[in-house]
């Protein structure tokens, strides 16, 4: 089964992610985390990513899907992918179809996960991962079992996003507003399209998406 997530900055888009792909091995396939993995590496494609996203704005299409492009065609997508941030505009949601159609490939389902705005820079300010292994967590929200540890792995290093702050989140929620949002009509209209709630605790977000899954 392949599917989008859709939402906002702060819909817990990689926090769903994560959890599909521990339960039913699916691939995550977050372009923001592969983009930050660009940018660590120093290459080309990072260089060219820093500073947009740093202000919080979107990088170039063709950058984006030859990502994608590359990263789909990898044997492990076979048991089907979460797509976590990508497409993000209308020129990605084509160049995603005609991906798909050129590897036999289908998209099962879009989830929107329905937010309030209010809420996404409180989640946003106060989020941070594990350095090794990349596990979620929030200042508030979810914090590590044991203080400083991750439940995961051990580690006892964390990191927080640079673009995790009040003022750059402006700028994505307008790319989000003025680019991502029209892909939800698009979708709609291929039948595609189912919506969760968001903003209940994160178990329920869970036990709503497993549910539009089903018949898939
Ligand atoms: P995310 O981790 O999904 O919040 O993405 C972080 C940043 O990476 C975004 O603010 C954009 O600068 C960039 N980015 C991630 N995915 C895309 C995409 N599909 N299209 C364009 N830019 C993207």
């Amino acid at each position: 089964m392949n599917i989008i997530l859709l939402g906002p900055p702060g819909a817990g888009k990689g926090t769903q992610a994560q959890r599909l792909q521990q339960d039913r091995g699916m691939v995550q396939l977050s372009t923001g985390d592969m983009l930050r993995a660009a940018v660590a590496s120093g290459s080309e494609l990072g260089q060219k990513a820093k500073g947009l996203m740093e202000r919080g704005e979107l990088v170039p299409d063709d950058l984006i899907v030859g990502l994608i492009e590359n990263r789909i065609a990898q044997p492990d997508c076979a048991n089907g992918f979460i797509l976590d941030g990508f497409p993000r505009t209308e020129a990605q949601a084509r160049a995603l179809d005609k991906m798909l159609d050129k590897t036999g490939k289908k998209l099962d389902r879009v989830v929107e996960m329905e937010v309030d705005e209010k809420a996404l820079t409180e989640r946003i300010v106060g989020r941070f991962s594990c350095a090794k292994c990349g596990a979620g967590y929030h200042d508030k929200f979810k914090r590590p079992k044991v203080d400083g540890v991750c439940d995961v792995c051990g580690s006892t290093e964390f990191s927080r996003r640079k673009d995790d702050n009040a003022e750059t989140m402006k700028t994505r929620m307008a790319a989000y507003r003025a680019q991502t949002e029209p892909l939800l009509p698009y979708y709609s209209a291929r039948g595609v399209l189912r919506k969760v709630d968001g903003m209940a605790q994160m178990d329920e977000v869970y036990r709503q998406i497993s549910g539009v899954l089903v018949g898939t």
